[in-house]
């Protein structure tokens, strides 16, 4: 056996084989934790760029006009397309078109989920009323839009400037802007949609429904991190709210 295991010429050849062999997995094992240390690293860059690779725009006055109504997460309708129904006035369809940035799908039943322009009613001193529900995962379920019977003799301006102002509360502008355009709480001299409030919807329909917009803000609200916050990601619980627009004195 001795001999056997001295037998030097036969074992040159395979030792010199393996020596090769050892030194090429080494430069392989090499290799490949370098590729996967770089892939490691590539990866940690491209979570840490999520913040900057987030749609560009004015999250604090998202918040402001929005987000505030679930603690920093954005309500609006799960699609793009939204169903509108009672539409069926002189002009009511293009005052409905002029939000560009989502699109209607007009329908003359009720939908199941959608927004109801409902037409005329007795609302007192009101212009026009927009009514509407949301979850508390951030989507939006339905919106009820009326026009005061007395529109045309109220100072309330063009009833499809009204149907226009409700119909950007049902898309997701849930507060009055004061910056002279037709989102303000009165009608006023201009009844343009401020670029703020598009920019604010393009934002706005660019992220999912119940986005976290928390981080994106440059002041965090410690008083809002205690305490139960209103967003539930299972969407358990359905809020409510309303807004009116008032004639012009
Ligand atoms: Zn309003």
């Amino acid at each position: 056996m001795g001999a056997q295991l001295m037998d030097l010429p036969m074992q040159t050849i395979p030792r010199d084989y393996w020596f090769h062999f050892l030194k090429t997995l080494l430069c392989l094992l090499v290799v490949v934790l370098l590729l996967f240390l770089s892939a490691c690293s590539g990866g940690e860059s491209s979570s840490g760029s999520k913040e900057a690779g987030s749609p560009s725009g004015n999250y604090s006055y998202l918040y402001k006009y929005n987000a505030y109504r679930l603690d920093g997460h954005t309500v609006r309708w799960a699609s793009n397309t939204i169903p509108v129904s009672g539409a069926t006035r002189a002009g009511w369809k293009k005052a409905v078109r002029r939000w560009s940035t989502v699109r209607f799908e007009f329908v003359t039943a009720k939908p199941s989920s959608g927004i109801q322009i409902l037409g005329y009613d007795d609302l007192g001193n009101v212009c026009g009323l927009s009514s509407f529900t949301y979850d508390s995962a951030g989507t939006m379920d339905s919106c009820e839009i009326e026009i005061n019977i007395l529109h045309n003799e109220m100072n309330c301006g063009l009833t499809t400037d009204t149907i226009t102002h409700e119909m950007g509360h049902c898309i997701g502008v849930f507060k009055h802007t004061r910056d002279g355009g037709l989102m303000d709480e009165k009608v006023s001299g201009s009844r343009d949609i401020s670029t703020a409030v598009t920019d604010m919807l393009q934002l706005l329909y660019a992220l999912a429904p119940g986005t976290d917009i928390n981080d994106q803000l440059a002041a965090r609200r410690p008083g809002k991190t205690r305490g139960k916050s209103r967003y539930q990601p299972d969407g358990g619980t359905r809020y409510s709210g309303g807004l009116a627009v008032i004639a012009h004195h």
